[in-house]
């Protein structure tokens, strides 16, 4: 057990707590969650009238018509609890995809799936978790306050994925194996055929969670994406959300398809309504909106591919990204006395109300990552971008 600041140092570890602030020894080191910072914040700190966030990899149309005029329409139900288990929505997701209804589980974002996913297998001081390193914060967060060991591995230098080293930490007692495809920082996406021979060649005793935030942006599923072919995997789990290419972000709304089985639990141990049921309507809404789903994903296209264009041409260098966001490492600075880099690049486009995302918090602060937004967004990300770095 661990003492809160106000109770005295090295209070004795075990029953009984020694205040009403104590807590469970793992949950001593957390910190807050590092988010993208808000437009509010900015347009405060620096007094402007116009801010534009390019940090959390939110839809640049912004939210669907077609979803808003549902949201409006079924505003009167706000009143009531949503339909335990969400099943209108879950038969919509599952027809989507063409997946049986029974793998689909429904969350408060997939943030909670992957809680639940972690909660549901994994024993505390018995199994273990597996990840690259650096991954979604999520996973570690959700696992080490289970109690449960979290194992990672290097990505490679150019951050694609070293699956040996990533198999080298798998043993009978790794419970989960979470990959993120395409990548969250770098927007690596690796081929098919490599998810297949991980999902193969892991303990039949192992879940591998295939986390596909950002698969709708990759142009061709098929290539990299092993949703349409769970039946093939028995210990294969996918995740999907509602945040980014649906426009769904602040609504939270992620689910994951699973095996029956595991499925099942998840749906007894979450808590009974954490889908709310304006989420659930805004959701329905959405999947059926293909109008705005096919727009998004050709801004995303389109954006990303002047966002790489532009980084590159401003002597940055770019990875290549199937998400809707790209990393990058800014140009080396000009005057070699200047304190150039990822920091500095930051902080300007902070001062003119252009906010991106650093990632010190994912251990790589000489990177940096900019969400694709819309096309004057990009335009302005770039024009500035290339001011500060000429003056560097
Ligand atoms: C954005 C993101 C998610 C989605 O989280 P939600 O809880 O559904 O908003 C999941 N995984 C990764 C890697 C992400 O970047």
């Amino acid at each position: 057990m661990c003492a809160d600041k106000t109770a005295s140092a090295g209070a004795p570890t075990g029953l009984p707590l020694a205040s009403p602030s104590a807590v469970r020894p793992e949950v001593c080191g957390f910190k807050p969650y590092t988010p993208g910072l808000s437009i509010d914040e900015i347009r405060d700190r620096y007094g402007l009238a116009h801010v534009i966030k390019l940090a959390s990899n939110e839809n640049p149309l912004g939210t669907s018509p077609v979803v808003q005029h549902a949201l409006r329409h079924k505003a009167n139900l706000a009143f009531r609890y949503a339909q335990s288990g969400n099943p209108r929505l879950t038969a919509a997701i599952a027809a989507h995809h063409g997946v049986p209804a029974e793998c689909v589980v429904a969350g408060n974002g997939s943030d909670e799936i992957i809680d639940l996913i972690v909660r549901v297998r994994a024993v505390p001081g018995v199994h273990n978790v597996v990840a690259f390193n650096p991954c979604f914060s999520i996973y570690e967060l959700q696992t080490r306050l289970a109690g449960v060991e979290f194992r990672q591995t290097p990505l490679a230098a150019d951050f694609s994925f070293d699956w040996d080293g990533l198999m080298a930490l798998v043993d009978d007692a790794t419970a989960v194996v979470f990959v993120t495809t395409p990548d969250n920082p770098s927007g690596f996406c690796p081929p098919v055929a490599d998810l297949e021979r991980l999902a193969r060649a892991l303990p039949s005793g192992c879940l591998l969670v295939v986390d596909e935030a950002y698969m709708d942006f990759c142009g061709d599923e098929s290539a990299h994406s092993l949703l349409g072919r769970i039946d093939e995997f028995p210990n294969l789990a996918v995740l999907r959300t509602f945040s980014k290419s649906f426009g769904l972000a602040g609504l939270r709304l992620g689910y994951g398809i699973l095996p029956v089985q595991l499925a099942d639990y998840l749906r007894r141990v979450r808590l009974p309504f954490s889908v709310n049921i304006l989420a659930e309507e805004a959701g329905l809404a959405a999947l059926a909106d293909d109008v705005f789903r096919a727009e998004t994903l050709r801004v995303t296209s389109e954006g990303r591919a002047a966002l790489t264009e532009g980084l590159t041409a401003l002597g940055c260098h770019v990875y290549p990204s199937k998400a809707n966001f790209v990393m990058f490492r800014p140009a080396p600075a000009s005057s070699p006395s200047s304190s150039g880099g990822a920091a500095h690049l930051f902080e300007e486009l902070l001062r003119r109300g252009i906010i991106i995302r650093p990632l010190k918090s994912y251990g790589l602060p000489d990177l940096l990552r900019v969400s694709v937004g819309s096309p004057d967004e990009n335009a302005a990300f770039l024009k500035a971008a290339g001011e500060i770095m000429a003056h560097a």
